[in-house]
């Protein structure tokens, strides 16, 4: 939560920032375990289905044409040997923490930016180190000791955001140091879509203004940006293309949110529907539990096959962190549609569906004395969660979570590795295999 500027733009001369990114990291970690997919097109599935999403295909994959997030029938028509793997979050975060251990053995400042990403700030470091290129070869190399496959690409720069835009530049296996006598060769080659946060919408952003090319970006005057952007934002950009520093901060939650593609089966149930809703909930519970942190508004939406969709967010009177509240008036806002548009949302048109949580304010803050009869649940809950902390993940379930044990799977957001921390320690019971919830086929 510790963020180094808030608001405004540090200028740290000769800082080092190096940016580690995974090349293909799932599908290298399964490649890493098994013999048979190492050299082959793999593609690490969401499920078992042939319409299932590829959320990571292996480097001879990608070879292929296929991209994250095909669909496997997709990924067939270009790479009919293309072999699927259904994800397995824990094998995943614990390469993530082996790598995450060998980055800290030559940097204390190491920032986890997601399961395959991380930020190493050499600034205090320049004494120690003379050479930073050879610094990440030899990087790359201890963690081609964890396992040969596990390959990466290294950004250097002189901030967070260059370090990464370095890593884009050159996969696999890529090195790139960006300094400000380089910058503007590698921006010349660039279009705007290709800096890191800037996708469709900012780049239209953009164009309205008239700036059209990564140069035109870097050199644009703030007070332009601010405007295209609608403030700080906008500076932030100025700040990023210019040296300055404006992303080094450590996971801050604004927001959390858990996402789930239905399977077919599920699609089948309303019951199983309902399940995995409380499934998303209960997740999100147990991250404001572990933040110590009350959530303000919350939010539910529905992706449907056709590519339509539902929203709705809500504001509560009163901080909640109970997942069952959520899913209450998540559904009491899902009926409340139903009933005024004579039209189900809960349907087996349904391909995922996802819940966040925002407005944080600390557990220490909510004021328990209206709410007597909460206050003896939230007590309940912290004390349900240290059990599970001591002696594993299912030695103490709330009744509600056995329902539909088969949806109850793993519903971490498989970028997200912000769960996995608890200041310098790692939360265990996300790299234990959970056996029971485990589905059965
Ligand atoms: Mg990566």
């Amino acid at each position: 939560m510790k963020r180094f500027s808030q608001n405004t733009a540090s200028v740290r001369p000769g800082a080092v920032v190096m940016y580690v990114d995974m090349n293909s990291f799932f599908a290298s970690c399964e490649q890493q375990d098994d013999q048979w997919l190492q050299g082959r097109p793999v593609g690490v599935c969401t499920h078992e289905s042939p319409h299932a999403c590829v959320i990571a295909p292996s480097v001879e994959a990608k070879a292929f044409g296929v991209k994250t997030g095909m669909r496997l029938h997709e990924c067939r028509q270009l790479c009919p040997q293309i072999i699927p793997v259904v994800a397995n979050p824990v094998k995943y975060r614990q390469y993530h923490l082996q790598i995450m251990q060998v980055l800290r053995g030559y940097c204390d400042e190491v920032i986890p930016k997601s399961i395959d990403e991380a930020v190493l700030d050499f600034t205090s470091y320049r004494l120690v180190y003379k050479d930073f290129p050879a610094l990440a070869a030899q990087i790359r190399a201890g963690i081609a000791q964890i396992g040969a496959h596990l390959r990466c690409s290294i950004g250097i720069a002189p901030n967070v955001f260059l370090a990464k835009l370095g890593t884009e530049l050159q996969k696999p296996d890529g090195l790139i140091r960006i300094t400000p006598e380089n910058l503007d060769t590698y921006l010349a080659g660039m279009k705007l879509s290709d800096l890191p946060g800037i996708a469709r919408r900012n780049e239209r952003r953009l164009q309205l203004i008239g700036i059209r090319t990564p140069l035109e970006l870097r050199y644009a005057s703030p007070a332009l940006l601010r405007k295209a952007f609608g403030g700080i934002t906008g500076h932030y950009w100025h700040c990023r293309l210019n040296f300055m520093e404006v992303d080094m901060y450590k996971n801050d939650y604004r927001a959390m949110s858990a996402m789930r593609t239905v399977s077919p089966q599920q699609r089948a149930s309303p019951q199983a529907l309902e399940s995995l809703l409380i499934a998303l909930c209960s997740r999100l519970e147990q991250r404001m539990v572990k933040q110590e942190v009350f959530c303000r508004e919350a939010g539910f939406f529905i992706r449907y096959r056709d590519h339509t969709g539902w929203d709705t967010r809500i504001r509560f009177q009163q901080p909640v962190q109970d997942g069952m509240d959520i899913r209450d008036y998540i559904l009491q806002e899902v009926r409340a549609f139903e009933r005024q548009h004579a039209a189900p949302l809960l349907t087996g048109r349904m391909q995922s569906m996802g819940v966040y949580v925002q407005r944080f304010v600390s557990d220490k803050a909510v004021a328990y004395t209206l709410f007597d009869n909460n206050m003896r649940r939230d007590q309940l809950r912290r004390v349900l969660y240290s059990i599970r902390d001591r002696y594993g993940k299912n030695s103490v379930r709330k009744a509600v979570e056995t329902i539909v044990p088969d949806v109850l799977r793993d519903a971490i957001g498989f970028g997200s590795v912000k769960d996995l921390y608890e200041g310098e320690r790692f939360n265990k019971y996300l790299v234990e295999e959970d056996k029971t919830i485990r589905r059965q086929s």
